[in-house]
């Protein structure tokens, strides 16, 4: 080769080699995690996915995921925030929001009128609930009538293992607390469905329509005593059992909240365990991950909170709900108790200027239904967590749209943390959408976005995550409370 030539060559490769680094740099890129990130991180990964899988076995309904978070953080040192009079920095508080919601916070060394670093997330999941008068038979077989809680389809509840959880309220004032179908001898519920040989007629129907909410009857009894031929001998055995095993009878479920849930335990999905499926990942896959960033604080320069709400799924109703004033209670205390006292416009200040991430998740795209996506603005397994500046419906209604300049602060501290991160909206445009937490605690006044992991076949009875997005975002939560000012 000339000499000319061989520059002429050279000129090229390295033109080549400069657009290919200045195209790196200008475009948006979301790499996946199993290929960019290190041996270490991956080991981390699977630990704590191991962590979560056992936590939420234990943790299927807001009550029991309560119930643990407060085991958890007691272990740690927290404590009512009612047996403090005066909170310092370090000191570790929690409150129950009726035993379905949670509020805790690590005191930070800073004014309390310069705000709180908040973490949000849903611990209540899509189910089926009791009816007042669940109880029937009907052919010599026993029902519990369900009304199903948050959006579902109705047809993934039929032919899979369910279990009972829930509390009853006795007459002597005693609260009985009822969990059936999760350990391995015991026994599990039932949904039954229409054989495919006499299917025909139900399978021209639309998906919508072929089980309707009033087919949601969960089989509990199948038996009778020896030698009753009364009407009702069905129900009168399980009533007799029930009554014998816990001492309630049929009116004590009129005030029960007992919640019908799939009795699969969580597992990992694929050869290459990479993926989990459970029950409940919306919301508990934010839940768990914000609540282990929480204690993971020590003495932060903010002060630190999370909020575990319940109702999310009916529209963050009741006052175990994120709309609940009880949830700005625990703020106003908190304030008060660090401030040496309650002072309204301090307060107001110290809202106006906490910093929270509503973290909840958001779909995953699912190359079997590409088309409800736009594939440049959907977040994907394996590529962290999904910043969403505003989720809504139709126009971005009910979005609680995050102003820029608080968003890009986030992605500062995320580049100069080393957090991957990926963005998108639920679905394309005409395609659907929906809301979560953030809109109500914006409206208080503090600076608000969504951000949390993504979950394919989201509100089904069995959800699927991946376990690299789930430590990335503890990660991501934990840069966040640790960081943001
Ligand atoms: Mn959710
Ligand atoms: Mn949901």
């Amino acid at each position: 080769m000339s000499k000319e030539k061989k520059t002429e060559k050279d000129l090229k490769e390295k033109k080549t080699k400069s657009s290919k680094k200045e195209k790196k740099e200008l475009f948006a890129e979301y790499p996946n995690l199993w290929e960019s990130r290190s041996r270490d991180d991956i080991d981390h990964t699977m630990a704590f996915a191991e962590e979560y899988m056992a936590f939420l076995d234990i943790s299927k309904t807001e009550r029991e995921f309560v119930k643990n978070a407060i085991e958890a953080l007691t272990d740690k040192g927290f404590v009512d925030i009612d047996t403090k009079k005066a909170l310092k920095s370090g000191d570790k508080v929690f409150s129950s929001i009726k035993g379905k919601g949670l509020m805790f916070a690590v005191v930070g060394k800073e004014d309390a009128f310069k705000g709180f670093n908040i973490l949000g997330a849903h611990i209540d999941s899509p189910r089926l609930d009791l009816k007042p008068n669940p109880l029937y038979e009907e052919d010599e077989l026993v029902f519990f009538k369900t009304h199903y809680y948050g959006g579902i389809k109705k047809y993934q509840w039929t032919t899979i293992p369910l279990a009972i959880h829930g509390v009853i309220m006795k007459k002597d004032g005693t609260k009985l607390e009822i969990c059936v179908g999760e350990k391995d001898d015991d026994p599990i519920f039932y949904i039954s469905d229409l054989l495919p040989h006499l299917g025909s007629e139900q399978m021209s129907q639309k998906a919508n329509e072929f089980i309707k909410g009033e087919d949601l009857n969960v089989m509990i009894g199948a038996s009778k005593l020896p030698e009753d031929d009364s009407s009702n001998a069905c129900k009168y055995a399980i009533l007799k059992l029930l009554n014998n095993e816990y001492g309630i009878d049929e009116k004590d479920f009129v005030s029960a909240e007992i919640e019908i849930v799939p009795a699969m335990k969580a597992r990992d999905v694929g050869f290459d365990r990479a993926l989990i499926a459970a029950y409940g990942h919306d919301d508990k896959v934010c839940a768990y991950p914000a609540l282990m960033a929480l204690m993971a604080q020590e003495a932060p320069a903010r002060t630190c909170v999370c909020m575990l709400s319940d109702k999310e799924e009916i529209g963050s109703y009741g006052n175990s709900g994120a709309q609940s004033r009880l949830y700005e209670n625990f703020l106003v205390e908190l304030f008060a108790k660090i401030n040496g006292g309650y002072d309204e416009l301090g307060y107001r200040k110290c809202i106006a200027n906490t910093k929270m991430l509503s973290t909840d998740v958001s779909n995953a795209f699912d190359p079997k239904y590409a088309n409800v996506s736009d594939k440049r603005n959907t977040a994907y397994l394996n590529k962290g967590v999904k910043m969403e500046k505003y989720t809504g419906a139709r126009g971005k209604s009910g979005a609680s749209d995050a102003n820029s300049e608080f968003f890009a602060s986030i992605l500062r501290i995320f580049a100069e943390n080393d957090i991957p991160w990926q963005t998108g909206e639920l679905g394309k445009v005409d395609a659907g959408g929906g809301g979560t937490i953030s809109a109500y605690l914006a409206k208080l006044g503090m600076e608000v976005i969504d951000c949390g992991v993504p979950v394919l076949s989201m509100h089904a009875p069995y959800e699927v995550i991946s376990k690299i997005d789930l430590y990335f975002t503890y990660l991501a939560y934990k840069c966040f409370i640790e960081n943001i000012k």
